[in-house]
């Protein structure tokens, strides 16, 4: 049986970060990947900030399908306000990306190996024994492990992690990859209302040329026999883009939850989807992934290096998880909760008082400050959150 210092499950951002980072180092590490090819078949809108590029893996230009420079609100009674965003975003080939990030991890060292589901991991004094279902590869040892392995991770829990999600705190998403759909270059637009996305939001991000990616989320516990995202999602690119074709379909799920309370454990981590890192509000889940992938390898070097694998040698990962992104994700949390019971009045009104504000000085805090100017709890929160 192979042994490695670390085994990542789950080859997205969040795993294929964090072996590059340990491979780097020098140490073993295995990246297993469920699926036959990595980053196929997307389940993404493919949007990041500029800025998580540039901290984690550069921008390189095959990546890139679009550029966007800002965001276009849409209320439902048509109402829309412009916001320009201070750094720049991009629309991803997210296949292209994925794929590129793990190889890159391969060229580093890493043991990369796809078709290899993790199907259980037993925990032993020293290290762990990893079952998998690859035929060439059924067990392996590591004194480490990373879980990586996104929205629908069960790994967690087989080492007694609380990992369910409630209705209420999972956005059920369907897209579409459509051709023939007009829409504004480099701006991302996005929809709300109840009769539009009930709990979330319709979004249309730009793929170059009149190819956008055209999707919806709606809370799990909004969905209803017959009123599910599909419904919703048909309704929504009749009504805008009658002519268009769909070239890719895309289903799947984000958390709107808090991060896990527990990140890390007696050898073990959790980054990415699999901790509930996703922003509870907007449902963006790369930059966090990346974020997370890589303070865990660096976690996990800096234990390997102190001959260390007890709770209390990963604990520097869950504090500097929270310090970067967890904290803010717990405040957007509290606000997600008065947010997706606004009706389609309270939402008119955020983007009428948002639409006479200069575009470059509307702000995400701006237009939660517009959004509950009547709630003096969640504003209070609100300017606790984002300006203290
Ligand atoms: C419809 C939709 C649109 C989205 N749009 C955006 C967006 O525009 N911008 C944004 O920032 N975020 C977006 N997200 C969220 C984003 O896709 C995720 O937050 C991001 O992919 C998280 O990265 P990750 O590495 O944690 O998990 P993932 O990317 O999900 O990677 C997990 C990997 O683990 C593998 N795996 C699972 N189980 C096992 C196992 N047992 N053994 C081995 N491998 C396993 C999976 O096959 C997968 O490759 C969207 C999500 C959805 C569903």
């Amino acid at each position: 049986m192979r042994h490695f210092d670390v085994l990542v499950a789950g080859a997205g951002p969040a795993g294929s970060q964090a072996a590059r980072v340990i491979a780097e180092k020098g140490f073993s590490v295995a990246l297993l990947e469920k699926r036959q090819e990595v980053g196929s078949p997307v389940r993404c809108a493919e949007g990041v900030s500029e800025k998580w590029l540039l901290k984690h893996t550069g921008v390189e230009e095959p990546w890139i399908e679009a550029e966007v420079r800002g965001a276009l609100l849409r209320a439902p009674d048509g109402t829309k306000a412009v916001m320009h965003y201070s750094e720049k975003g991009y629309i991803l080939d997210r296949a292209r990306f994925d794929r590129d990030l793990a190889w890159k991890a391969a060229d580093c060292g890493a043991f990369l190996l796809t078709r290899a589901a993790v199907t259980k991991v037993l925990p032993y004094e020293e290290f762990f024994i990893v079952r998998t279902d690859h035929p060439l590869h059924q067990e392996i040892r590591a004194t480490l492990l990373i879980l990586a392995d996104g929205i629908e991770s069960r790994l967690a829990a087989q080492l007694g992690v609380r990992t369910t999600l409630a209705p209420s705190d999972i956005e059920m998403c369907l897209q579409y990859t459509l051709e023939g759909a007009p829409h504004e270059e480099g701006m991302i637009e996005m929809a709300g209302g109840n009769e539009i996305a009930p709990g979330g939001y319709a979004w249309i991000f730009p793929k170059g040329g009149n190819r956008a990616n055209v999707g919806l989320g709606l809370l799990g516990s909004r969905s209803r026999a017959g009123f599910n995202a599909r419904f919703y999602l048909d309704r929504f690119v009749a009504g805008r883009f009658p002519d268009a074709s769909v070239i890719r379909t895309v289903a799947g799920a984000v958390s709107a939850s808090e991060p896990l309370e527990e990140v890390c454990g007696e050898g073990f981590m959790i980054a990415g989807d699999a901790a509930r890192l996703a922003n509870p509000l907007t449902g963006a889940g790369i930059g966090n992934a990346l974020e997370s992938g890589a303070l865990a390898g660096e976690t996990a070097v800096q234990a390997l290096k102190a001959g260390k694998r007890d709770r209390d040698s990963l604990e520097p990962y869950k504090q500097k998880l929270m310090r970067s992104i967890g904290n803010t994700s717990k405040k957007f949390y509290r606000i997600k909760e008065p947010f997706v019971k606004f009706t389609d009045e309270d939402i008119n009104n955020m983007i009428r008082i948002v639409s006479k504000i200069d575009p470059s000085r509307v702000t995400v805090a701006g237009i939660l400050e517009a959004a509950f100017k009547e709630n003096k709890a969640v504003l209070a929160l609100i300017r606790k959150a984002f300006f203290s």
